[in-house]
């Protein structure tokens, strides 16, 4: 104990001085920026922004008992997931689900905190752990391999186990290290099967669904090709990911593919569409061709026009390409050429809703990650509040009794909500000054990123811009992912696996046994439950409430809001 005795007696000394309101260095420290200026702001933003119950304590109380009666009430659903929805936000850290919420609400005029994007409704709530076998911090392709095929692998690789090092081609074609999709489990248990994304479908989050390969950029032949650092042979070795999303079993079983990236499957020759195959192979074409010799009834499109007069109940396959590489952001979309996220999970659902034995649906809002990696946070936001609208649809068309919906994210990014900003203050603003330099900051700015300079005053910014780089510290060309947790979503049969906190690859196992399908169709049901839905309610009776102490009451009710 003696050699801790002078630092502890230093530390409390100093924890003495922060409380009196010490300074060091002639700074004074506090948690805001107390001067008389904020002071007057806050209080005049109060009057402004703030509803007048706020203010009465009876109203939180109302609040808090509200939501612990909610709790109390909520259902335990169980028996089988006919059909699952599985949506990712790429890059949609928590502090873009906040700050995304608070955007949403002030497109409403109104302050925004107290919103909820649509999934933050569902009744259950976990944590996903998003580091991948060689990375603290996980890109879309091993977070993919994790939460699509339930295997963690190594960065930049997608449906490899972590014996395939990036580039290793010929580990990659070994069966031993190839991980199964979990939409390969769904198409065994005879269902069908789709993946949506507004980014190219060859991309590192779509291809988790049904790529094994070494590198994530090989999406076509010409980018092995070009690759510097791959060995020349690999193109003749293993096939690009265009290639296996044709080919291979997982792939050309879809039922559905919509999204960008039509260059990686058209000739090199095809200047128009900017075709980037080296190989000479039209696979949009073949695509169709392996269809149709199989009876099917299989449809290619490619604008918003073609797929909104699509019948879909006349289409058993149906390729979707709506952009030569990634499809646009919402706010600066020719919306006459390219669907939304929300048209395209519509008619996804349409089209898969035809077999009976249900569906598995992946959807990817990719472009909140694109935004993010250049510092355009108003694009990032815009891009959340666009996949929340695509799950409260999907979860307005189907229902909880027989359709699991999973919303999550593949890992975080350096985004932060910072300052003391006043409640409505602009969440795209910059309401607060900084007490040294007395210059503004923005609310939102980024730990590395494009728009990294030295401190300057950014009052004359119009950062209301959708493009404008909200600021960040270290100037890197690409700002990069976060290593945080990430929140997960869940409503319908077994959600209530999804609380927690838990490894990443645990979703698709979930997922699984939701569904009764793959791995978890190994195990036994619990419950009872046969293929149809049942409900059970977990609810804390009179009686037991009435024999608990205070403090366990106290701490149950802490327990059940944390
Ligand atoms: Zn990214």
């Amino acid at each position: 104990m003696q050699p801790y005795g002078v630092p502890c007696a230093f530390a409390l000394l100093i924890a003495i001085a922060l409380l009196l309101g010490a300074t060091t260095n002639g700074i004074e420290i506090r948690h805001t920026d107390n001067n008389v200026e904020n002071i007057a702001a806050r209080k005049q933003a109060s009057k402004n922004n703030i509803n007048p119950v706020e203010n009465d304590r009876q109203f939180w109380n109302n609040v808090g008992n509200d939501l612990l009666q909610k709790k109390l009430n909520v259902e335990r659903k169980y028996g089988v997931a006919k059909n699952v929805i599985f949506f990712i936000g790429d890059g949609m850290s928590i502090a873009t689900l906040t700050s995304a919420r608070i955007y949403m609400g002030q497109l409403q005029n109104k302050t925004g905190e107290n919103e909820m994007l649509s999934f933050e409704k569902f009744p259950y709530t976990g944590l996903s752990k998003t580091y991948c076998v060689d990375s603290q911090v996980a890109d879309s392709a091993c977070s993919a391999t994790a939460y699509l095929m339930g295997v963690k692998g190594n960065i930049e690789t997608i449906g490899v186990s972590g014996a395939v090092s990036n580039r290793d081609c010929l580990a990659s074609n070994d069966p031993a290290n190839q991980a199964v999709s979990s939409m390969r489990w769904a198409q065994q248990a005879g269902k069908r099967t789709g993946v949506v994304s507004n980014m190219r479908v060859t991309h590192a989050t779509p291809a988790g669904a049904y790529a094994n390969v070494a590198q994530r950029d090989w999406e076509c032949d010409g980018d092995m090709a070009t690759d510097k650092l791959a060995e020349k042979w690999c193109v003749t070795k293993s096939p690009d990911i265009a290639r296996q999303l044709i080919e291979r079993e997982t792939g050309r079983n879809l039922n559905v593919i919509m999204g960008g990236g039509r260059a990686k499957f058209l000739p090199n020759t095809d200047k128009d569409q900017q075709g980037q195959r080296q190989d000479g192979r039209n696979l949009t074409k073949e695509w169709l061709e392996i269809n149709r010799t199989s009876g099917a009834s299989s449809v290619y499109v490619t604008d918003r026009t073609q797929l909104k007069s699509l019948n879909t109940n006349e289409t058993d396959y149906l390729l979707g390409l709506f952009a030569t590489s990634h499809m646009s952001y919402n706010l600066l979309a020719n919306k006459s050429v390219e669907p939304t996220l929300v048209e395209m999970t519509e008619k996804a659902i349409e089209v898969l809703s035809k077999g009976d034995a249900g569906y598995y649906l992946f959807v990817e809002g990719g472009l909140i990650d694109w935004a993010h990696h250049s510092n355009m946070a108003q694009l990032a936001l815009d891009e959340a509040a666009m996949l929340s609208k695509a799950v409260g649809r999907a979860r307005e068309l189907t229902s909880p009794d027989d359709t699991l919906i999973v919303v999550t994210s593949d890992h975080s990014h350096t985004m932060t909500i910072n300052g003391y900003p006043h409640r409505g203050s602009d969440i795209l603003g910059h309401p607060v000054t900084a007490s040294t330099d007395k210059m503004p900051y923005s609310t939102l700015s980024y730990a590395n990123g494009p728009s990294a300079r030295e401190r300057y005053n950014l009052s004359q910014d119009n950062t209301k811009e959708p493009q404008y780089q909200f600021p960040s510290m270290v100037n890197l060309t690409w700002e990069t992912h976060g290593g945080e947790d990430v929140g997960v979503f869940a409503s319908g049969p077994w959600a209530h696996l999804f609380v927690g906190n838990y490894e990443q690859n645990y979703i698709p196992y979930a997922i699984s046994y939701a569904a009764n399908m793959g791995p978890g169709a190994e195990l036994e049901r619990k419950h009872g439950d046969n293929a149809n839905s049942s409900s059970t309610r977990i609810s804390v009776g009179p009686s037991l409430l009435q024999s608990m102490s205070l403090a366990t009451f106290t701490a149950l009710v802490a327990f059940l809001l944390q």
